[in-house]
């Protein structure tokens, strides 16, 4: 009887696919098997629930950079991004750590699954916007040939969309709508008072030469918002991908990833 249970673990422990090495490891398990995560999303989005009703209530308001004067008689809108924003992939960046790959290797087809969960506790803030009749406006880069594939995800996990708008601004839908989010908020803007902003990347706030910019100057520029942190702009955690890593690594992903890994060894601080 103990020989062959031990006979069984030894094949079990065969059967295992070969432990790889890969970045995404440690951020993809925190995001998907923490507590930590779970907390501090759920605690984001119910901070921008409390922040929500006094922002759509003052006039004089607005979240969006872009918009600087003849706000205070529109309708009010938020803007929100749809990766580890709304819509939670980690299930793609834990097969990139299966197959040994990295983004963009299946990321389109993982899309068109239409089966990315919501992340924790935006349900309850896209009804509470619905609720306030605050317009929802969803500006992704994800690119325009899977703006059918996204609508079909956020329906089935039961977001209704208007029919007599366009809610879901993809990347490239337009020629004028690039990876720089800027024109897409201007476009919002012409007609809404943006009230607040949500997003897990810098460049989901501020224009592209920001967004891409070194470390050191990004997080310049996210101090000197420190009043919108928290108040009509509210940061989800992604430590799996972002620009801040692109950062890193000069925003060339091309480079091999042994180059990247010792840039990125170099950024760390250890405060010699
Ligand atoms: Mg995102």
């Amino acid at each position: 009887m103990k020989t062959n249970a031990f006979v069984l673990i030894f094949v079990s422990l065969l059967a295992l696919p070969e432990a790889k090495e890969h970045q995404g490891l440690m951020s993809t398990l925190f995001v998907q098997k923490s507590a930590e995560f779970y907390s501090n999303s759920v605690g984001i989005y119910n901070s921008a629930m409390d922040k929500l009703p006094e922002l759509v209530e003052d006039e004089n308001y607005t979240a969006a950079l872009e918009q600087t004067s003849g706000f205070s008689g529109k309708p009010p809108a938020v803007i929100l991004d749809i990766d580890q924003t709304v819509l939670d992939n980690i299930a793609y960046q834990a097969r990139l750590i299966e197959s040994g790959d990295y983004y963009p290797t299946g990321w389109d087809a993982w899309c068109m699954e239409e089966k990315a969960y919501y992340i924790p506790g935006v349900d309850k803030f896209l009804d509470l916007a619905t609720s306030l009749g605050v317009e929802i406006f969803f500006v992704t880069n994800r690119t325009a040939n899977l703006e059918e594939a996204t609508r079909n995800n956020l329906e089935k996990l039961g977001f209704t969309f208007s029919k007599k708008l366009d809610q879901l601004l993809m990347k490239d839908e337009k020629p004028a709508w690039t990876s720089d989010k800027t024109s897409r908020r201007e476009l919002i803007a012409k007609d809404y008072r943006i009230v607040m902003m949500i997003g897990d990347n810098f460049g989901d706030f501020v224009n592209l030469d920001i967004n891409r910019s070194p470390t050191t100057n990004r997080n310049n520029v996210a101090s000197m918002h420190d009043d919108m942190w928290g108040h009509s702009w509210f940061m989800l955690a992604n430590p799996a991908y972002g620009d801040w890593e692109g950062a890193l690594i000069g925003f060339d992903y091309r480079q091999p990833r042994a180059e990247q890994l010792k840039m990125k060894l170099k950024a760390l601080d250890q405060q010699k």
